[in-house]
């Protein structure tokens, strides 16, 4: 029988009945052993999630104000949970320890963590399943890193004497015992640590969406789901914009060869996409697998007669924005022209020093910046050694009446990136969608 570790994202348990639907989906399949939940997230709009609860006590604790009010929210809704599902179990008092240590530590890691911590030890009493506390098992070094070969051999050891056990996400202990948590959404990297520790057959992200869609549906209506994605083409959208899961999840069960299944609490039929190592299986939706992108970046083009010739000129334009800590994102390059894509947040106030810079030490014929630029990325591991499938976007792209500014396609022939002028985006990912799609 294989293994199956299940994480719960904070809207698949925002309240008691989100809790049955987990119960349901974990003992509908004997090889759901591992259940890793998140802190109860919103129930509706208006609604705060526990974190952001927490994340608040801590800081109206640490400023001298009162937060009694604010940890009162968060002990009713854990106590609202444990009453509607008929558990029988009394968090009051280490609540109240929590409510007082939350004062007491230096750090908001203690207070953060407290949401899985509480959400886990109801999940685990509610499936008559062992709690194992993630602080005795997830490491972190004493400056704060995260110890991957320490934490997957305590796990290891502690988990062989389990057939099931719930393990809370988010966080996990530095040497000197304090709590340390991952950055937000790091319950994802939990669920992905415990599965590789477990030598998972796959690992299940259970949240409210039904996977990856193809497109934004703020831009495309009704896009179509990714049913499979490989760990590269992932990497390559949620660079771009398409945001599932934690970036920092991907890599334990990369490594391990552990693919991910991305699931709906909420719709627990529809299978989701998985993501694999490799398309072993040859499976695709057809040529291109996702369309992401972004707005808000700025090409900085540079010309110079015989610029292919000049030794060093490349290294000289990217050692300024080395030293004014600028990174870029893509460098195209003509014979005589280099344009470097970069996002406006990296650019801020530097624009002149570059400018300044730049002319004094490349001496160029022009250097111009050209902002409101958005790139778009067209991504498929369909498209490798597939002819026509440029000619397509760039047709589509043309009868829509888009302007490109700039292409760039990586070596892997896995994306063609195209930059547009901000104000065409949404009609450039539209065209590009139903080209293909
Ligand atoms: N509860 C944490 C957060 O809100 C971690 C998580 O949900 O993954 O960021």
């Amino acid at each position: 029988m294989g293994i199956r570790v299940c994480k719960f994202g904070g809207s698949s348990l925002s309240n008691a009945d989100q809790f049955r639907k987990v119960k349901d989906i974990v003992l509908s399949d004997p090889e759901r052993r591992f259940v890793v939940p998140s802190a109860p997230g919103k129930r509706a709009d208006e609604d705060m999630k526990i974190t952001d609860l927490l994340y608040k006590c801590y800081k109206l604790a640490h400023t001298g104000q009162s937060y009694a009010e604010c940890f009162s929210v968060i002990v009713e809704r854990f106590c609202e949970i444990v009453s509607e599902l008929g558990l029988d179990i009394d968090l009051l008092p280490l609540l109240h320890e929590t409510e007082e240590e939350i004062a007491r530590q230096p750090q908001p890691d203690y207070a953060a963590s407290r949401g899985e911590y509480f959400s886990g030890i109801i999940l685990a009493n509610y499936l008559g399943w062992p709690f194992i506390d993630a602080a005795e098992v997830i490491r972190f070094d004493r400056t704060g890193a995260y110890a991957s070969e320490s934490t997957n051999e305590a796990l290891r050891e502690v988990l062989k004497d389990y057939d099931h056990a719930v393990i809370p996400g988010f966080y996990g202990s530095m040497p000197d015992g304090r709590i340390k948590t991952f950055s937000r959404g790091g319950s994802d990297i939990s669920g992905a640590i415990v599965a590789r520790a477990v030598k998972a057959d796959m690992y299940e992200n259970w949240t409210d969406v039904s996977g990856f869609l193809m497109a934004d549906p703020h831009i495309i209506k009704d896009p179509k789901p990714i049913k499979t994605l490989t760990y590269r083409e992932l990497r390559e959208l949620s660079y771009m914009g398409a945001t599932v899961l934690h970036e920092d999840a991907i890599f334990p069960v990369r490594k391990a060869g552990i693919p991910i299944n991305i699931k709906n609490t909420n719709d627990p039929e529809h299978p989701g996409t998985i993501i694999t190592v490799g398309d072993e299986d040859g499976q695709q939706n057809g040529t291109i697998t996702g369309i992401a992108g972004h707005k808000n970046f700025t090409l900085l083009n540079i010309e110079k007669a015989m610029m292919n010739s000049e030794l060093g000129f490349g290294r000289r334009v990217l050692g300024v924005l080395e030293e004014l800590g600028i990174s870029f994102e893509h460098l195209p390059t003509g014979i005589d022209t280099m344009s470097v894509v970069i996002a406006d947040r990296e650019l801020e106030m530097h624009r002149a020093e570059i400018m300044e810079r730049i002319w004094e030490r490349c001496q160029p014929d022009s250097i111009e910046f050209t902002s409101g630029v958005a790139l778009i990325a067209t991504v498929g591991r369909g498209m490798v050694n597939k002819r026509g499938t440029a000619s397509r976007l760039f047709r589509a792209l043309a009868v829509a009446d888009v302007n490109v500014r700039m292409i760039d396609q990586g070596s892997s022939e896995l994306n063609i990136i195209v930059g547009v002028d901000g104000k065409d985006f949404e009609r450039a990912v539209s065209a590009i969608y139903y080209e293909f799609v």
